[in-house]
C-alpha cells in the first residue's frame, strides 16, 4: 500500500538571537515553504532564554499563512505563564505544538525543576481539550538519561497516554535502530505515529559533539569517513546528502509516517535531501 498520503514531513527551526540569524531565517523559511512542507516547528528554551524569540517568530510565520508548531516546555514557567503561551498561540491559529521536558542550558548552575513532558501533554489536554495535535519527542537510541530501554519507553508510553498524538525522534544514523524501537513501541501498545527526525551532516566536529550529548550514535564507519574529509567541508557535505538521502529513502520504504528535518534554520542541504528523495512529487 501506498501510505505516503498519509505521511507528514516537517521542518524544524531555532529561534536565533540575533536580527542577522532572524533575516537569514526568514529566508530560508520562505525557500522552505515553498517545497510544501506539512508544518514547521521552532524550538524553546528550556531554561527561557529563548520563550519570546520562540513566540513572536511562531505567531509571525503563523500570520504569514505558515503552519507553525512552537515547541514548549514547563522549564521555569509558571503554569499560568504556559496557559497565556496556549491561548496566544491558539488565538493566532496554531493547531500544533511539541510538547518536551527539555533540557537546562549547560554550565549554568539552575536549580529550576524539571517537570516531564507527559505532565505537558496533560496540562495541555486539560487547558485546550483536543484543540492541538501534540507531538511529543521518542529515543530509537533511547534517551541518554534513561536507566534502561524498557523503562524509556514505558515513560513514552505515559506521554502517549496522556494524550500526545504523535511523536517525532531524536536523529540516528543506524535505520534498525528506528525500526526495532517502532516494533518494540508496537509490543508495548504504543500505536500513534513515529516520526524520524533527520540530522543533515555538514559539519562532523559539531555533528560528534552534539550527538555525544544526545546519546545519537555516529556509526564508526560514518565517522571514519567523515574524519577523512578534514577541511574540505563542501566534500563533506554532498557525502552528507548522499549518505542522510538513501538514510530516509530506507526509512520511508520501511513505512516511516514521515521525515522531520533538524534543518539548522539553513534551507540547502534539507532541499537537496528533500529534492533528491521527490517528496514534492511522492506525496
Ligand atoms: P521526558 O519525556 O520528560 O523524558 C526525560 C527523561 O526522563 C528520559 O530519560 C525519561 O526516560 C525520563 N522520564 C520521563 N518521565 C519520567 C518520570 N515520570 N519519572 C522519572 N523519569 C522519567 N530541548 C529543548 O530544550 N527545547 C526544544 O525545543 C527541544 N526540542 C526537541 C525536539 C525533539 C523532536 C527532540 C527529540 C528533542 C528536543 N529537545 C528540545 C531535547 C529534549 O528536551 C531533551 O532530550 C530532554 O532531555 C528530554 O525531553 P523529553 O521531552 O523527551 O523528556
Amino acid at each position: 500500500m501506498d501510505s505516503t498520503s498519509q505521511r507528514h514531513f516537517s521542518f524544524e527551526f531555532f529561534p536565533p538571537r540575533t536580527e542577522e540569524g532572524i533575516a537569514k531565517l526568514d529566508v530560508a523559511h520562505a525557500k522552505l515553504a515553498k517545497l510544501g512542507p506539512d508544518f514547521f516547528s521552532l524550538t524553546y528554551g528550556a531554561g527561557g532564554s529563548t520563550k519570546q524569540g520562540t513566540r513572536d517568530l511562531v505567531i509571525k510565520y503563523l500570520k504569514e499563512g505558515s503552519n507553525m508548531a512552537p515547541h514548549l516546555s514547563f522549564g521555569g514557567t509558571s503554569e499560568d505563564e504556559v496557559r497565556e503561551l496556549l491561548n496566544e498561540y491558539k488565538e493566532a491559529g496554531a493547531t500544533r505544538l511539541v510538547a518536551l521536558r527539555g533540557d537546562m542550558p549547560s554550565g549554568g548552575g539552575s536549580r529550576v525543576h524539571h517537570r516531564y513532558a507527559n505532565e505537558l501533554v496533560e496540562f495541555v489536554r486539560k487547558e485546550t481539550g483536543d484543540h492541538f495535535h501534540i507531538d511529543v519527542a521518542c529515543y530509537p537510541e533511547i534517551h541518554p538519561e534513561a536507566k534502561s530501554y524498557a523503562q524509556d519507553v514505558a515513560f513514552f508510553k505515559q506521554k502517549v497516554d496522556a494524550g500526545a498524538s504523535s511523536a517525532i525522534t531524536q536523529y540516528f544514523y543506524n535505520p534498525d535502530a528506528y525500526f526495532r524501537f517502532v516494533d518494540y513501541c508496537a509490543d508495548q501498545g504504543i500505536t500513534i505515529p513515529i516520526v524520524p527526525g533527520i540530522m543533515p551532516i555538514t559539519n562532523y566536529e559539531s555533528l560528534a559533539r552534539f550527538s555525544k550529548n544526545c546519546g545519537a550514535e555516529i556509526p564508526q564507519w560514518l565517522a571514519r569517513r567523515l574524519e577523512d574529509f578534514g577541511n574540505d567541508s563542501e566534500a563533506l557535505r554532498t557525502f552528507g546528502v548522499d549518505v542522510v538521502t538513501e538514510l530516509c529513502d530506507d526509512l520511508l520504504e520501511g513505512g516511516a509516517p514521515g521525515l522531520h528535518f533538524y534543518s539548522m534554520n539553513v534551507s540547502k542541504t534539507v532541499t537537496e535531501i528533500w529534492n533528491n528523495l521527490s517528496l514534492s512529487e511522492r506525496r
